[in-house]
C-alpha cells in the first residue's frame, strides 16, 4: 500500500509557522546580513548581536584599562572552567566535568590519550570509517606516537570485541548528520571493556544530550557550531567525575598544575577537570563564545530539538516537491541532527551558484549539499525561499557558468 498522498506544503503554511515559533524571537538576538538565508550555522555559527559589544568591552575596559589585573579582576582566569560549566549544562554532564579551552581537535587528543592510557592491555580504537577527518588523523598520530602498536581500526561499533581500548564516535554525522545513539552504543562499549570518546561538535546547542545518564566517559565538542562562539572559538572537553582521580593526560601545562603561581620545578595535577588545561586561556575568543553559551542556554532544548526535526523535514519535503526531476538525491536520516544532505554529482558549482544568490549552505566531497538548521535563527519561511532559489539555480542550470567552477580552499 503506498503512503497517503501529502498536501502540498505552501509558503503561507510556513509564514503561519514562524507566526507560532515560541523560538522566533531568538532571531532579533543574531546579527545576519540582509539578504542572506544562513544555511551553514553547523559549521560556522551566526554572529549573536550581543558579541561585538561584549567584545569591545573586553578589549577596551578588561585589557586596555585593567591590563594585567584583569586576570583577578574581572575573572579572565576562571573562564575556562565558568564557561565549561555552562557547556555542562548544555550536555547534561554534572558541574566540574567540563573545561574550554583549545580546539576540538587538541581536546580529542587529549581525550583519547588518557583513554588508552586507562586501558593499558588493549591496543585498538575504533571509530567508523565516515567519522570526521580530524578525529581519525588525530588517532592515527597519537598511535604512532605512543609507538606500542596502536591500531586505529574503522568498522561500525558491531565490530566491539576484547581488543578495543576505546571507541571513538561523532554523535552526529558531519556529512549524513545520521545521529548515534549515545546511551546505547556507550554500553555496549562498556560491556566489552572499552571506554567511549564522543565527539558533540554538530550536536551540541541542537540536540538533547545526556552525557552522564549516557554514561559517556569523555566527550569533545566544538565552540563555533551551533555554540555561536565564533570562528575558531575553543572547544571543550569532558571527563567523567568518576575518572578524575586517576586521569592523566598527555600534555601537562602550567596551568592544569595544582598551584600554576607556586612555580614549583615539578609537575602536580590540579584536581579534576582543572587539570585538562595547558596553557594560558584565550579571552577574547572565550569571551566571545560566552555570549553563544548564554544565548544556547536561554532556549529550552526541547523547543530547539522540535523545531529542528520540524526544519530538516520540512525541507527535505520540499526539496521533493518543488525540486523533482532535477538531479538531486535526499538524504534525510530518520535519526539525525540538524541537516539535511542532497546528493548531486555537481554539488560544488550548485553550491556556489545558491551562495551567489545568498542561499548558504556548504558542500561535502565527493557529492554532498549540506544544509544546516540552526532553530535559533532560521525561520520557516526561509526555508521555502532557499528551496525555490535551489530549484531555479538546477532549472536554469546558471551553476555551469565558469565563475562558479573554481574551487576555493575551504568548502
Ligand atoms: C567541526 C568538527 C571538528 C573541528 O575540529 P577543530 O579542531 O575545531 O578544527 C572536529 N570534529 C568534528 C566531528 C567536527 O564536526
Amino acid at each position: 500500500m503506498s503512503a497517503p498522498a501529502q498536501r502540498p506544503i505552501t509558503r503561507e503554511a510556513l509564514v503561519a509557522l514562524d507566526r507560532a515559533d515560541p523560538l522566533g524571537g531568538f532571531r532579533d538576538r543574531f546579527a545576519l546580513p540582509p539578504g542572506v538565508i544562513y544555511l551553514d550555522g553547523n559549521s560556522l555559527g551566526a554572529l549573536p548581536a550581543a558579541t561585538p559589544a561584549r567584545l569591545a568591552e573586553v578589549l577596551t575596559r578588561e585589557w586596555g584599562e585593567g591590563l594585567i589585573r584583569s586576570w583577578n579582576q574581572h575573572g579572565w582566569i576562571d573562564l575556562p572552567l565558568r564557561l565549561g560549566d555552562k557547556i555542562a549544562r548544555l550536555t547534561g554532564a554534572p558541574p566540574g566535568s567540563v573545561i574550554a579551552a583549545d580546539s576540538t581537535s587538541v581536546n580529542l587528543f587529549k581525550a583519547l590519550s588518557a583513554a588508552l592510557a586507562l586501558r593499558p592491555e588493549r591496543r585498538v580504537i575504533l571509530s567508523q570509517p565516515g567519522n570526521f577527518p580530524t578525529d581519525l588523523y588525530i588517532a592515527e598520530g597519537l598511535a604512532r606516537l605512543l609507538g606500542r602498536d596502536h591500531v586505529l581500526r574503522l568498522a561500525e561499533p558491531e565490530a566491539l570485541d576484547s581488543s578495543v581500548a576505546v571507541l571513538m564516535l561523532t554523535q552526529v554525522d558531519y556529512r549524513s548528520g545520521r545521529l548515534l545513539d549515545m546511551a546505547g552504543l556507550t554500553a555496549a562499549a562498556h560491556a566489552a571493556g572499552a571506554l567511549v570518546v564522543w565527539d558533540l561538535s554538530h550536536s551540541a546547542g541542537v540536540v538533547p544530550i545526556d552525557l552522564a545518564g549516557s554514561g559517556a566517559d569523555f566527550a569533545v565538542g566544538c565552540g563555533y557550531k551551533y555554540l555561536n562562539g565564533g570562528p575558531g572559538a575553543p572547544g571543550f572537553l569532558y571527563v567523567a567525575p568518576a575518572l578524575h582521580a586517576r586521569l592523566e593526560l598527555p600534555m601537562t601545562g602550567w596551568l592544569g598544575h595544582a598551584a600554576p603561581f607556586a612555580f614549583e620545578p615539578t609537575y602536580r595535577p590540579a584536581p579534576g577537570i582543572a587539570r585538562a588545561a595547558v596553557g594560558t586561556p584565550p579571552i577574547l575568543g572565550l569571551s566571545a563564545l560566552e555570549v553563544g553559551l548564554d544565548l544556547a542556554l536561554a532556549a529550552p532544548i526541547a523547543e530547539i530539538r522540535a523545531k529542528s526535526l520540524r526544519q530538516t523535514a520540512l525541507f527535505a519535503q520540499l526539496v521533493a516537491q518543488e525540486c523533482d526531476g532535477l538531479g538531486l538525491r535526499i538524504l534525510l536520516e530518520p535519526e539525525r541532527g540538524s541537516q539535511v544532505a542532497l546528493a548531486h554529482p555537481q554539488a560544488y558549482p550548485i553550491m556556489q551558484a545558491l551562495i551567489a544568490s545568498g542561499v548558504i549552505g556548504d558542500v561535502r566531497a565527493p557529492d554532498i549539499l549540506r544544509f544546516g538548521f540552526a532553530p535559533l535563527y532560521v525561520g520557516f519561511a526561509e526555508i521555502w525561499d532557499a528551496v525555490q532559489v535551489l530549484r531555479e539555480v538546477l532549472r536554469s542550470g546558471v551553476w555551469r557558468e565558469a565563475r562558479f567552477q573554481t574551487r576555493a580552499a575551504v568548502t
